[in-house]
């Protein structure tokens, strides 16, 4: 990445506190200093005392999957799990799905509210092959390196019941994606030991990490989480799996919730929750309490599964807050923490935040304070993505980010 000259961002209130000027050089925050202590001159940005924010992270994304910048696809198929994934079978093809026009198109749209980092999952079938993946690394290069696109292989069709998808899963892991995904290895494949053992031994043998989608509620998911813990601890993979959903959790009578957090904290497994509405609310100040890292994340956004989603991350923090019942300024803060510098090992950063050495990722916004932002999830004043600035007043700086941007 070649970026231009050290950039002074001047006067803006990181997560609300007092005003600083940021500096930024090589794409990084050099320093964080005092306002109006940075020496005059230079190639300046006024930040106009606007809240800061590090920019934010998508930890469960699908940018495959969506019909974005294309005419309106309605809802069709049935509602279940498998009706969907039937659906998107029988459809996608015609759609054109997936391309790399709308990957692209879904991943500007997730610049312009300030996402500069997300996991995205990526169908991997024996219809799709590795295309998926191909597609996304070249909607990623499209954009120059904006936003870091971490990939998880997907096996949205399942993965013992379709032949040949732990091969691809393999093949995929030994061509350089971060993470193997899985779903719902019991309803889905029926077969939930057959599926954690194959994906676990690609990990073990590749050194992936996992992403496992569990849509499977009440004890039922609770006891695909206890293969996973046991498998987790076995192949020593802590702080590389995660559970993606896992409504059943929310589900649980307290005491096996607390049982279940207890080894789930132990085992280093993360969490990555959309905030569905009409799900059961996770006990995530427990979570938090034993170390188990929380992600937000948009879902696949205007896809073939559901016509919702507008990519932006911030309004699933106001929905997880909203879901949780979050009122004091504490809570609210951390619903905002949670889209952004908490979720830095969903996108395997050591460090997501306004502090030298971090990857110049922020956000401004015209917000009072965190809370406030959190509340409104007002237009994105400036996004600046790898040192260089993407989208101002709610809109994209095209050069920046258009597929046939130059490097300055
Ligand atoms: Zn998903």
């Amino acid at each position: 990445m070649v970026y231009h000259l050290p950039v002074i961002l001047s006067n803006v209130r990181p997560w609300g506190a007092d005003a600083v000027d940021v500096v930024i050089a090589g794409g990084r925050i050099e320093a964080v200093m005092p306002a109006g202590t940075t020496a005059p001159g230079g190639d300046r940005i006024d930040g106009g005392g606007l809240l800061a924010l590090p920019g934010f992270v998508n930890a469960h994304a699908h940018v495959d999957k969506s019909w974005w910048g294309r005419p309106w696809v309605s809802y069709g198929g049935e509602a279940t799990t498998q009706g969907r994934i039937a659906h998107e079978r029988a459809e996608r093809d015609a759609l054109g799905i997936p391309s790399v026009a709308s990957t692209t198109a879904v991943l500007r749209e997730f610049l312009r509210h300030g996402t500069t980092a997300t996991r995205t999952h990526v169908d991997v079938d024996p219809g799709v092959g590795l295309r998926g993946i191909d597609t996304v690394r070249a909607a990623v290069a499209a954009l120059d390196g904006a936003i870091e696109v971490e990939i998880v292989a997907f096996p949205q069709d399942g993965v013992i019941r379709r032949p040949g998808v732990l091969e691809l899963l393999d093949e995929a892991a030994a061509a350089g994606v971060t993470s193997i995904g899985g779903i719902d290895p019991a309803s889905i494949d029926r077969d939930p030991v057959a599926q954690l053992d194959g994906l676990f031994a690609i990990a073990e043998r590749r050194g992936v990490g996992l992403d496992i989608h569990l849509h499977d509620g009440g004890e039922l998911g609770a006891f695909q989480y206890e293969l996973i813990i046991e498998r987790t601890r076995r192949a020593g993979l802590a702080g590389n799996v995660t559970i993606s959903h896992g409504f059943a959790l929310g589900e649980l009578p307290p005491y096996r919730q607390e049982e279940l957090l207890d080894r789930l904290g132990e085992a280093g497994i993360s969490w990555a929750t959309v905030a569905p509405v009409r799900s059961a609310p996770l006990p995530w100040r427990g979570m938090l309490d034993r170390g188990i890292a929380v992600g937000l994340g948009t879902d696949g956004i205007r896809d073939l599964w559901s016509p919702y989603g507008d990519g932006d991350v911030l309004r699933i923090a106001l929905a997880f807050a909203r879901l949780h019942g979050l009122r004091t300024d504490d809570e609210l803060a951390r619903a905002v923490e949670l889209a952004t510098g908490r979720a830095a090992g969903f996108v395997h950063r050591d460090r997501h935040e306004l502090v030298p050495g971090a990857r110049a990722d922020l956000v401004l916004l015209d917000a009072e304070n965190v809370p406030d932002a959190l509340v409104r999830a007002p237009v994105r004043r400036l996004v600046i993505a790898g040192g260089r600035v993407v989208a101002k007043d709610g809109e994209l700086v095209d050069r920046a980010v258009s597929p046939d941007s130059h490097r300055r």
